[in-house]
């Protein structure tokens, strides 16, 4: 007898044990739930609606807002995403976009250091200054774009396209020995993040005035009515800085392909929102 109450007393122990455990858990999972509600509340629960909203971004996308409460939270969540919450080389990747017109390389994303696009071909000098290369689908383009503007009477002249990681490197480098590391960061690229790497861009001018000076041209109006109609995009636009990490050059292209082209021209964004939108970790 007195053993089956032992029995008993330690059988309801265990029980209630296991049921105290179970529903601490539950409660557990509960705050955890109303926390990450909360804080979806205050993004307007736009996970629901933005098929490129992370999770795993969540807290990050609190503070960026908390930090710039004019913007947008959409655009919160593009501008996190690309990684602007950070700074600058803070925390970089490797694309894993090799070889494709959608490659992007930014002051986040950077390319190795022995990459070289395949199908790197010679321009000719009837419209580039001598040794440029571009990758073939570019260049097919390009040479498209440069007939076209012709026919209307406007020129356009390649200045510098492809460059090798070891050519930036002693570019970097010099612009450093001038100017200090921090001035060089805001004009010129660090080796590896430079987009003239990719063999998809190219610094051009009108043969006229300094390539600096494209804005000036007629040639850069031609640009800004019929780049994207070639696959060609403005890649460092003036009001748009704070978004790709570069001041504006109006001479620096980049070829995307028309479909990509036209939809950065359409809604007027930077090929860095277009990227977190539409291509990273979908394809
Ligand atoms: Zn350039």
């Amino acid at each position: 007898m007195k053993n089956i109450i032992i029995y008993l007393i330690i059988t309801i122990c265990l029980i209630s044990g296991i049921w105290l455990g179970i529903n601490n858990h539950k409660e557990e999972k509960k705050g955890k739930r109303s926390t990450e509600e909360l804080k979806l509340k205050k993004l307007k629960n736009v996970n629901k609606e933005i098929d490129y909203f992370r999770d795993e971004h969540l807290d990050r996308y609190i503070a960026y807002q908390e930090k710039n409460p004019s913007l947008k939270t959409e655009d919160i969540i593009k501008r996190v995403n690309i990684g602007l919450d950070k700074s600058y080389y803070e925390e970089t990747k490797k694309t894993p976009y090799h070889n494709k017109d959608y490659i992007l390389v930014n002051k986040y994303i950077s390319m190795e250091d022995n990459y070289i696009p395949n199908h790197l071909e010679d321009l000719d000098l009837s419209y580039s200054r001598s040794g440029m290369k571009l990758v073939h689908t570019a260049k097919t383009a390009l040479e498209k774009m440069v007939t076209a503007a012709k026919e209307e009477g406007y020129m356009i002249r390649v200045m510098s396209s492809y460059r090798s990681y070891n050519y930036q490197v002693n570019l970097y480098n010099k612009y450093v020995q001038n100017d200090g590391k921090e001035a060089a960061d805001t004009y010129s690229a660090r080796p590896g993040y430079s987009e003239h790497q990719t063999g998809l861009c190219i610094d051009i001018d009108d043969g006229i005035v300094n390539y600096t000076d494209f804005e000036q041209s007629k040639s850069f109006k031609w640009m800004q009515e019929n780049a994207h109609k070639y696959g060609f995009i403005l890649r460092y636009p003036k009001d748009k800085s704070e978004i790709t990490g570069y001041t504006y050059e109006s001479w620096h292209y980049r070829y995307v392909g028309k479909k990509i082209a036209s939809y950065i021209k359409k809604h007027n964004i930077t090929f860095d929102e277009y990227y977190v939108m539409f291509i990273e970790n979908k394809y």
